[in-house]
Order: C-alpha cells, then sequence, then structure tokens
C-alpha cells in the first residue's frame, strides 16, 4: 500500500510513525509534512488551503489512499474534490464536516437527533440580543463562536463582564472573522472531559481507545485554553458499561442522524464528551482525529492501521480486528515560550537525539542549514510513551522531557496525575 497524509503536526507524524510499521505499507508521503516528518516519510509540498491543489498532488503521487490530520482541508471540501477524481480519501464530505465547522450545525443537529449535550440559551446572530440574554441565565454560562478559532472560540466564565466582553470581541471587534457572526451561550456543564473517536464508513465504526486531552496551558487546568497540552489513554479511563452508554446514546445516533439527514458520515468522528452526573453530554464534534490524544493513540495500537484504513475506505469496517495494547499511554505537549498567545521562535532544539524508550513527533519544528532543528511554532514536540502503569508512563515522558531543551520551552507538569477512573462514577442517563 501507498499512503499519502495530509498536513505537517506531531499527529500527522505519529500517523506516519504508525503506518510505517506495517508490512503492508510500501510508501508514505506527508503533505506537506515537516523537517521532522521527513525523517520516516517522503514529503511533498501542497497548499492546504486549496483542496484542489491537495487533489492534484495526489492525483500526481496515485496513493492508494489519503488520510486527512487536520479540519481545514475537509470543511473546504477537499474529500468532494478527490471523491470528484475518483481519488481514496479518509475524511467527511464538506456538507458533513459542518459538524465541526459550525457549532451552530453541530448544536442544532443534536437537538434535531436527540443527541445529550447542553442546553442552549440561543443562538444569536445579534450582539445586542446576545448580551441582553444574559440577564436571564444561570451562571457558569458558555459562549461559543459559531466556526473554527483554532481553539479560541469558547469562553467558560461565571462574570457577566467577561461573557459580555467575550460577546463582543468575537461580534463586534470580530476579532475571528465570520466565524465569530453567529455565537450559541449555552449552559455550563461540569465533569470530568473524555475524547472519543470513532472510524466509521457512513454505516458502521470501529471505535478507538478512549482518551483524554488537557486543553489548558498551566497545571491544574489554569490559564487559556490551547489547542492541548497532552493526552491519556487507558482503558480505566471508561469502563466497559459507560463506553457501551456512549455508543448507544451518541455515537450510533449520529451516525444516523447524517445519514437521515442526507450527510452521510464517513471518517474519523472525534466526540468531545463531558461525563456529567446524567451521562455523557457532547461538547464538541471534529471531523478528525485529535491532537495530540492520537500521539498517545498510536502508543497503544496492537493493530495495522493501514489495514483499518483500508477497510474503511472499501466499506469494509465489519469485523475488522482492533487490539489496544492494555498499557496506558500519555503524550506531552513541549510548548514555545509565549504559546498559546504569540510563541517566540527560532530558538535551537536540543537533547531530543538522546532521548530513549520514547516516541519523538515534531508539532513545530524546522532545519535550517545543518543538523539542528529550531522552533517554528508555538507547539513545538510531542514527547509518546506506554507503560505498564501511568506512574511509569509518567516517568519515562517526563524523564525525556528534561533531556530536551529550547529557551522559553514549557509543559504541563500533571498530565496524567489523577487518572481518571472518576468517569467511571458517572450514572447512566
Ligand atoms: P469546545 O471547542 O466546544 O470543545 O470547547 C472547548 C472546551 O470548552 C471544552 O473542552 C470544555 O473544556 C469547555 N466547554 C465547552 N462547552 C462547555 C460546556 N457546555 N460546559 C462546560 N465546559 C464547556
Amino acid at each position: 500500500m501507498k499512503i499519502l497524509v495530509i498536513g505537517s503536526g506531531a499527529r500527522e507524524h505519529a500517523l506516519v510513525w504508525k503506518l510505517r510499521q506495517s508490512p503492508q505499507v510500501e510508501h508514505v508521503w506527508c503533505a506537506p509534512g515537516s523537517d521532522g516528518i521527513a525523517q520516516m516519510a517522503e514529503c511533498v509540498s501542497a497548499n492546504l488551503t486549496d483542496v484542489s491543489n491537495v487533489a492534484d498532488v495526489a492525483a500526481k503521487l496515485k496513493p492508494d489512499l489519503t488520510v486527512v490530520g487536520p479540519e481545514q482541508p475537509l470543511v473546504l471540501g477537499v474529500s468532494d474534490e478527490f471523491a470528484k477524481r475518483g481519488l481514496s480519501i479518509i475524511g467527511p464530505s464538506q456538507s458533513a464536516a459542518q459538524l465541526e465547522g459550525s457549532k451552530v450545525f453541530a448544536k442544532e443537529f443534536m437537538q434535531r437527533h436527540g443527541i445529550p449535550t447542553a442546553s442552549t440559551y440561543g443562538i444569536f446572530d445579534s450582539a445586542v440580543d446576545a448580551y441582553t440574554s444574559l440577564c436571564e441565565v444561570d451562571w457558569p454560562v458558555v459562549v461559543k463562536a459559531d466556526g473554527l478559532c483554532g481553539g479560541k472560540g469558547v469562553l467558560v466564565t461565571s462574570s457577566p463582564d467577561e461573557a459580555t466582553a467575550f460577546i463582543e470581541l468575537l461580534m463586534e471587534t470580530k476579532e475571528f472573522g465570520d466565524a465569530g457572526k453567529r455565537v450559541i451561550i449555552e449552559e455550563g456543564l461540569t465533569g470530568p472531559e473524555i475524547s472519543y473517536m470513532v472510524l466509521t464508513d457512513g454505516e458502521k465504526f470501529v471505535p478507538l481507545a478512549a482518551s483524554r486531552d488537557y486543553k489548558r496551558v498551566f497545571d491544574d487546568d489554569k490559564g487559556p485554553n490551547t489547542g492541548g497540552m497532552g493526552a491519556i489513554s487507558s482503558d480505566d479511563l471508561i469502563s466497559k458499561e459507560v463506553e457501551k452508554v456512549i455508543q448507544e446514546k451518541v455515537v450510533r445516533p449520529t451516525i444516523a442522524g447524517m445519514a437521515r439527514d442526507g450527510k452521510e458520515y464517513k471518517g474519523f468522528l472525534y466526540f468531545g464528551l463531558m461525563m456529567t452526573a446524567s451521562g455523557p453530554k457532547v461538547l464538541e464534534f471534529n471531523c478528525r482525529l485529535g491532537d495530540p490524544e492520537t500521539e498517545a493513540l498510536v502508543m497503544r495500537m496492537n493493530f495495522d492501521l493501514a489495514a483499518l484504513l483500508r477497510a474503511a475506505v472499501s466499506g469494509n469496517l465489519e469485523g475488522v480486528a482492533t487490539r489496544w495494547d492494555p498499557k496506558v499511554s500519555l503524550s506531552l505537549v513541549l510548548a514555545a515560550e509565549g504559546y498559546p498567545g504569540t510563541p517566540k521562535i527560532g530558538g535551537v532544539i536540543s537533547g531530543t537525539r538522546e532521548v530513549r524508550d520514547c516516541a519523538i513527533f515534531h508539532a513545530g519544528t524546522s532545519k535550517k542549514e545543518g543538523d539542528e532543528y529550531y522552533v517554528r511554532s508555538g507547539r513545538v514536540l510531542n514527547v509518546a510513551a506506554a507503560a505498564d502503569s501511568i506512574v511509569e508512563a509518567r516517568a519515562k515522558v517526563y524523564g525525556a522531557a528534561k533531556q530536551i531543551f529550547f529557551e522559553g520551552m514549557h509543559y504541563r507538569k500533571d498530565i496524567g496525575k489523577e487518572t481518571a477512573s472518576a468517569a467511571n462514577r458517572v450514572a447512566r442517563p
């Protein structure tokens, strides 16, 4: 098999790393990839904001299938362009990718199909109406921009002033352009969060192991939201019983609802769930694999990912066996100074070659001349490992993090510190 991976971050590096282990895989390209990914895949340039350019790249390379990492090309319709040209791709159509591309679409979809989610105080396209609605809410509330804002479009707050300022930022200052034209104001939920992903062919699905990401920049979930600072995956995150509830109340109705609405969903589908006292509720959908969850998941995949992808594109998911290593895995993001604000870039990175026992996935690095890697963007490296216990996994990953250095490097120290057994205590809805 020849496989093309679309993207350039640590998630795509992790996919390449896993695909390269398959005896069925003869060649892997990554578009556009990165200097780090070039260690194990042939990188080819591509403009991910131009879906016909991405399809041109695939048409030239002729891979057996293409798998898309980031959401943007999917939301822009890359799968439709591939389908038009008869090229195989893992990823939903543009209309199905609205589950991630528009939070208003997702909320109305969930309401229509009875999928558990936070109740809303309203969906607004007027800032004045949004401000007025704040007089009649129970705090905390959550204010969400409709469109893609790179993880910065959601505010959870108990402060009317903060909520007002955020609505102003989205709807009047237009910080995120059209993405903030409409906002949702919804109930603030509490409980542990779980990332649950599946691969679906539009009808059947294969679940991936549960994981959890850590979105806030500082320990103890302090500071602003980021694209993710680390993740864990373990069989202990949710019990089999809770997983069944997730599948029956959330996954199946979502896949069936999309099909019923004429927007059949094919590809990876990510459910961001809050495990509340009244059962799992959907916070968000993503139309692709999570990052940094994928970096933790690949460490536990005791099956051939390439075979799974091939089964998905040929509509053959039934009977595909996925075997997950019972180990616990952990992925840790090493971030640049200033991240999630403007990162300080350009610093030289040392120590990665001395790391043993962990995988190093490159998120935002580049080479200049010579062999040295430099900081290229906010999330710089991802260090991942699996072990028999969370204590050992933490020891491996944090041991490796101590060996790596670049000026201004920061990372959370508490990834996986309290394990997530709380999710299992959740009552059934
Ligand atoms: P989203 O992009 O919708 O997943 O939101 C980003 C983060 O905001 C989530 O991971 C949660 O931590 C938080 N969040 C979103 N919606 C809610 C909600 N209704 N109640 C509490 N927290 C929320």
